[in-house]
């Protein structure tokens, strides 16, 4: 069997590098930019040399895009967003210019393997997890399809935490991703901005006594840095800015201070400057209500504000148009301070009165709802709000005003909705509501699946709804497929080249085109090779990493994604569980072989998901060396789970895992990426799967469980998970033996508490979905065991997977949300 291979990428993509020429710029680059001799250069030298040279031909386009989009006076996209979860950029890079091979040959002539450096590159996690990956995604797609945008966020030093496993735990240790200084970045100190937090406001009146305008006069001011890299689309098209900030003191040092004697007390402002970009908060899904979470967003926010206000009036001189040129994206709530904050600089900077600000500020944002969880939902207490941004307190209450205003003359609202519309919460401690903020100054409030908008219309924004009504819309998520196909699965990109040719590396729709080959026998044959090799490439990792032994033709049944209760790792492990005792109940039987993946990590104060990790590792220890199981069943837990290991466990994966109760993921982004790479999924009729399965079609994905509706009924109508684990008996005695130690004989007790929260409140429905979900894994069983089948199912679910394309989404956004050509 041949298996086309990238060498074949008959790229001219833009210059087809000849791979001699390249081998004497990057030789060239180390030796005047790095400042080595080829003699004495490190494995990080040569990484840093060729990105260099890579960056030198983005830069070229960066400069002309740049200036394009001034020239002609195009609107620009300004995703403003807490998070970018990048990963690893020379790869994609290269993969976008069509120089993957030239560099791997130059590198190669130069003695230098371009996979051991490619893997010494940081992966730059500056985020927790879809949310952040999903910004990733839109940077690449936004470059691809032509529009101009800016991404606006923080430069962490310390991103998402690195996560060890210690006898099975999560340990959490800070990930130092700049420590080798960021070859992409480009530092811009002139581009700083002031940043002020806390103080008085001072309301200046007219002679006649009337109010004028208000100044604030903050207490702390510090700097914020831009730091630019460059986004580079497929092909070359075009080259965006990633734009992040970094917190710089005002005064570096207190010289009064320090010559007083106080020398550690003469670096204050420098700590407190460097706090404000020194870590990601490590959550998701959950709140991180601490000070400094809200310094970081209202820090973040005003230095974009100011660099766009500062751009737009360098170039057209006044404000009124800034909807017109500019369209701000706020990535959930996150940045919805912002809203306040620019109606603050047009009012108490550039003279606007409120009622034209008001219109502007609605006319420019935009907002993307990401989750249905109340708990998750920001809010923030008054008096913190009030102290740390006493202007943009007042500005909030006027914006209520506004909508309460609105509310009684438009609407007939009771007080009930006139309440829950509130800017102010006002039950108990009142808290500003971020999200409620981010609605009432956006002209365009979005969901993320099909779904997740319509439980947005019913829950959450049900009375901002009713009184704005055409403000929701849906844009279902996507990924892009460069970085989650071509560069990941270059084995399986081959393959589709040499079946269908190369129409889809730029209209991804085209993969279409490989539905009809999935009755061909020979291409059957040559894809469940390619799905083999990337199997032996994870189990080989397995080995090498984790001294665990995996039989690559066993099923790689696979769940990677955050660690959380209402993804319902719990479900699957449970389900290993019962397995594993069936198996030993039932030797007999023709069980077919399968390796349970898990990775992800837990946000460190989330006690149950911890604990999960923990379950998961105890699990496999007894599982995994437990001779009666001969090898049918084993679980692997791959420790710190991040972009890079995705891009190596996706292409691997013969299962996907997507089993969230129904009606609590948003949309999902990793259903999209396996089955975007030959993965069936066994899902809940939860987030984009409902779209999954659309789009693949009803014979070639496993759903099972409750529907979002039903998971509603039965809490309405008391749900009693302890009547539902007595009468299944395969949970009961799964849980009886996670409950009484079984998997934990060193600490019995361990698992207790996490099991007898299933008996007394199951709120994730764990029972309720427990016995269809195992009868969907035999269902999976039954068409592993016809191997034919199982790859025709999923031929089809590759050559239907190209809607979930990023650049689908993302001309969505520009057609629908920020009127821009796409
Ligand atoms: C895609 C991705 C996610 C999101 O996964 P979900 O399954 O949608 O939660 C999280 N982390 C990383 C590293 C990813 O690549």
């Amino acid at each position: 069997m041949t298996l086309a291979s990238t060498s074949e990428l008959p790229r001219p993509i833009l210059e087809n590098p000849d791979p001699k020429a390249l081998a004497a710029e990057i030789v060239k680059a180390l030796r005047y930019r790095v400042g080595k001799d080829g003699s004495v250069a490190t494995q990080f030298d040569w990484l840093t040399a060729s990105i260099l040279v890579v960056r030198d031909r983005i830069i070229d386009h960066w400069v002309k895009a740049t200036k394009e989009a001034y020239d002609e006076g195009a609107k620009r996209v300004y995703y403003l967003s807490l998070e970018f979860l990048i990963g690893r950029l020379m790869r994609d890079a290269f993969t976008n210019l069509g120089m993957m091979e030239s560099m791997r040959d130059a590198l190669g002539s130069l003695g230098v393997e371009l996979d051991v450096i490619s893997a010494l590159e940081p992966d730059a996690a500056l985020g927790n997890g879809g949310l952040g990956r999903l910004a990733a995604c839109f940077m690449e797609s936004m470059a691809t399809v032509d529009v101009p945008a800016h991404g606006y966020g923080i430069r962490y030093v310390n991103g998402m935490f690195r996560q060890e496993i210690h006898d099975g735990w999560q340990v959490e240790l800070p990930e130092t991703w700049l420590d080798h200084g960021n070859p992409w970045e480009f530092e811009r100190r002139e581009r700083s901005f002031e940043v002020g937090f806390g103080g008085t406001v001072e309301s200046i009146t007219t002679k006649d006594g009337r109010l004028e305008r208000h100044v604030w006069r903050p207490q702390e001011r510090i700097l914020a840095v831009a730091y630019d890299t460059p986004v580079v689309g497929w092909r070359g098209n075009r080259v965006n800015t990633l734009r992040l900030w970094s917190g710089m003191p005002v005064d570096p040092i207190l010289l009064d201070t320090f010559n007083a004697g106080d020398h550690i007390g003469a670096l204050r402002e420098s700590n407190k400057a460097d706090a404000l970009s020194r870590v990601l908060y490590p959550a998701d899904s959950s709140p991180a209500g601490q000070e400094l979470r809200l310094r970081q967003e209202y820090f973040f926010s005003t230095a974009s504000l100011q660099d766009i206000i500062q751009r737009h009036l360098s170039q057209y001189g006044e404000l009124h148009s800034l909807p017109d040129k500019a369209a701000i994206h706020l990535n959930d709530t996150h940045p919805a301070v912002a809203v306040a904050e620019l109606l603050r600089l047009l009012m108490d900077v550039h003279g606007i009165d409120f009622d034209a600000a008001w219109d502007i500020t609605k006319r420019t944002f935009a907002y993307t709802n990401h989750t249905l969880l109340p708990e998750a939902l920001e809010s923030w207490p008054v008096p913190l709000f009030e102290r740390l941004l006493p202007r943009h307190m007042q500005i909030v209450y006027a914006i209520n005003a506004q909508i309460l205003l609105e509310a009684r003359a438009k609407a007939d609202f009771d007080g009930e909705q006139i309440s829950r519309i509130s800017l102010i919460e006002e039950n108990g401690e009142r808290r500003v509501r971020m999200g409620n903020l981010a609605f009432a100054g956006s002209h365009s409030i979005n969901g993320v699946s099909a779904l997740h908008t319509e439980l947005m219309k019913e829950t959450v924004f049900a009375d901002l709804h009713q009184l704005y009504p055409d403000r929701i819309n849906n844009k279902t998520n996507g990924i892009t497929p460069r970085r989650w196909l071509i560069q990941c699965n270059p084995g399986l990109t081959g393959l589709i080249r040499e079946a269908i040719g190369d129409r889809f590396l730029d209209d991804i729709n085209a993969l279409k085109d490989l539905d009809t080959l999935a009755d061909d026998a020979s291409f059957r044959e040559k894809f469940a090779g390619v799905k083999r090799a990337n199997k032996e490439r994870l189990a080989s990792l397995v080995l090498e990493r984790q001294g665990i032994k995996v039989d690559p033709s066993a099923m790689f049944d696979i769940q990677i994604k955050r660690i959380h209760e209402y993804k319902r790792q719990l479900l699957n492990i449970i389900e290993a569980v019962a397995l594993y005792d069936q198996i030993r109940s039932h030797p007999e039987r023709d069980w077919m072989p399968r390796v349970k993946f898990f990775g992800g990590k837990a946000a460190p104060s989330y006690h149950n998901a911890k604990l999960i990790i923990k379950l998961a590792n105890d699990v496999a220890k007894v599982i995994n060396r437990d001779p009666a199981v001969g090898g049918l069943l084993k679980i692997v837990f791959v420790p710190n789970y991040n972009v890079s290991t995705a891009e190596i466990m996706m292409p691997a994966a013969d299962l996907s895992e997507q089993i969230s109760t129904a009606g609590m993921e948003a949309s999902g982004t990793g259903n999209m990426k396996f089955a975007l790479n030959g993965a069936l999924t066994i899902g809940t009729l939860d987030g984009a799967n409902v779209e999954i399965k659309e789009q693949v079609g009803d014979d070639n994905i496993f759903i099972f469980g409750l529907t979002t509706e039903e998971v509603a009924e039965r809490r309405a109508e008391g749900y009693n998970p302890r009547a539902v684990i007595e009468s299944s008996p395969e949970l009961s005695q799964a849980l009886a033996a996670i409950s009484s130690g079984v998997f934990s004989p060193d600490d019995p007790n361990r698992y207790r508490e996490l099991m007898s929260g299933l008996y007394d409140h199951d709120w994730f429905m764990v029972a309720a979905d427990f016995d269809a979900y195992a009868a969907a894994q035999r269902q999976v069983d039954a068409v592993w065991r016809n191997s034919p089948e199982w790859h025709a199912k999923a031929i089809h679910n590759v050559a239907r997977m190209g809607w979930f394309s990023s650049d689908r989404t993302i001309r969505q956004y520009a057609n629908e949300i920020w009127n821009v050509p796409a």
